[in-house]
């Protein structure tokens, strides 16, 4: 009887364990996908959409979250740093 209690004791807290682990991870993530989702770059004048040079200014910390609080960020005026279907558009 005590055996079948500590049996179930330990199910319950391995289960427990693991939605608290899986929770956590599943935090982690969409905090990071949100922080992803600040870098500004991708509307940046300055960015070159090349990944020899991502960034004329800060080449170092283009696409990096270093960049999101970047001082140099300007709107993207230009059209002839898009790109469509992985090839870079002529203006
Ligand atoms: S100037 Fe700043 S925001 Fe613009 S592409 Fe470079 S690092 Fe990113």
């Amino acid at each position: 009887m005590i055996a079948t209690i500590f049996l179930a004791f330990c199910a319950w807290t391995i289960t427990l364990l693991f939605i608290c682990s899986v929770w956590q991870t599943l935090s982690k993530g969409t905090n990071y996908v949100k922080m992803l989702h600040q870098i500004p770059c991708a509307g940046c004048e300055y960015f070159t959409n090349d990944y020899r040079l991502k960034c004329t200014v800060h080449p170092k910390k283009a696409c990096s979250p270093e960049a999101i609080c970047c001082v140099d960020f300007k709107v993207k005026t230009a059209c002839c740093n898009a790109t469509q279907k992985g090839q870079r558009k002529l203006c």
